[in-house]
């Protein structure tokens, strides 16, 4: 087993929770050239002192993670049925819960394996493999779950990781196929979900308590609802009451995919009540703010990174710019919502430029509610790069 020395003060974050272990952390850099993915390693301090032991995952988010700080612990088959089992048991009140049948089961590094997340759909699972090292551990975990869950009807798989080309990036594996579109259910409001042809399902289940939120305060607004994908804001916002949502998505799919969202909820798919507007997101702030159009309530959620014909986007960088248009739409009286989920994006940056993009607009901007991921499914540890979902509600004045 390699050992790899870190840094003394990583040592101590570790010792305190942390999980991740980033190239910049190690003493020896050169070293992880030579170490491949999916080795179990021994974590030392500089005093060579034993740390943890750690998988190599080599993604976006570091190089290993921790899964123990003792010595006799293994990543072995008891290990793995443990941490699996323990996480299932730790969302039995959202198994049990009437109003939501579809959560995160298993939260990578969260709860206890970094590079795997397992999603529960309504009686189906899918897995998302962030590494092979951790496919191979594939026949454990879900023989684990098949004995843990027995209501569980079919599984399906996605690899996130470069796959050979002959081989699969998502699969039906296990039990029966998913109905097309399979309705899941989540505080009483009803989304389609298509499991077997992306990685993306329909729904993002970390946005949660914000979707709850939204359609507690949406009654009789008008909602702007920018990069929408399946246009799940404006439907929790329509079952809300709002008096008139605008959706608007660069892509094709999402048109059909919002209106089967609005039907399931029996919401009227007029365009003069509910309209879908497959567009650049920059096009239609432009068009908004050269019509003097201001809403009073605006979601957006935009992806890290977007390059589309004619605009390039990182959230880091231009989030900020897209923001002080953003303000200046809302109507007095209304509420910005701007999200990020970019792991690099850290929750102080981000408050810091979205505030200062609000005074551009008004001293009267005040941001009055901040959501995270939802802590009863979406485990995180103290890494920054665990907790990447950040979502500020301003409030204009
Ligand atoms: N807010 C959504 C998730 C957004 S995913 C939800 O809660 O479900 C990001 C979406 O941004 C994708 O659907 C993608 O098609 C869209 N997108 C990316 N760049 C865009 C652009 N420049 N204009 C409009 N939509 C864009």
């Amino acid at each position: 087993m390699a050992n790899i020395v870190i840094y003394n003060d990583i040592a101590e974050k570790i010792q305190s929770g942390a999980r991740l272990i980033r190239v910049a952390d190690i003493v020896d850099e050169d070293q992880v050239a030579n170490i491949s993915e999916g080795a179990i390693v021994q974590i030392r301090d500089q005093q060579n002192m034993f740390v943890a032991k750690a998988i190599v995952v080599k993604q976006n988010k570091g190089f290993a993670w921790v899964f123990t700080l003792e010595t006799f612990e293994y990543f072995d088959e008891a290990f793995i049925q443990n941490v699996i089992e323990v996480a299932i048991q730790k969302r039995m009140e959202l198994f049990e819960d009437e109003e939501t049948n579809s959560f995160r089961l298993f939260n990578g590094e969260g709860d206890g394996i970094g590079g795997l997340t397992i999603d529960w759909y309504n009686g189906f699972i899918q897995i998302n493999w962030y590494s092979f090292a951790l496919f191979n551990e594939r026949d454990t975990i879900v023989e684990t779950l098949k004995k843990v869950i027995p209501q569980l009807a079919g599984i399906y798989e996605t690899k996130r990781y470069q796959v050979p080309e002959d081989d699969w990036k998502i699969k039906h594996t296990e039990g029966a196929a998913a109905p097309q579109p399979l309705v899941i259910k989540e505080n009483n409001v009803y989304y389609a979900v298509y499991l077997g042809e992306d990685w993306m399902t329909g729904i993002f289940l970390d946005q949660r308590h914000v979707r709850e939120f939204i359609k507690t305060q949406a009654a009789d607004l008008s909602v702007l609802n920018l990069f929408s994908y399946t246009g799940a804001f404006s439907v929790a916002a329509a079952v809300g009451g709002a008096a008139k949502t605008v959706s608007v998505d660069v892509a094709n799919r999402s048109l059909d995919w919002t209106k089967e969202n609005f039907e399931l909820n029996n919401i009227s798919t007029d365009p003069e009540d509910h309209e879908i507007r497959v567009m650049d997101v920059f096009d239609y702030v432009a068009y908004a703010k050269r019509h003097e159009l201001q809403f009073d309530m605006l979601v957006c959620d935009p992806p890290s990174f977007a390059r589309t014909k004619k605009y390039q986007f990182s959230a880091e960088k231009n989030y900020k710019d897209l923001a002080v248009d953003l303000f200046d739409i809302t109507a007095p009286g209304g509420m910005t919502i701007l999200s990020t989920n970019h792991s690099g994006y850290d929750l102080n940056d981000f408050r810091d430029d979205m505030i200062s993009a609000s005074k551009e607009i008004s001293d009267e901007i005040y941001l009055i509610q901040q959501f995270e991921l939802p802590s009863e499914d979406f485990k995180t540890t103290i890494d920054t790069e665990s907790n990447y979902l950040k979502v500020l509600v301003f409030y204009r004045g």
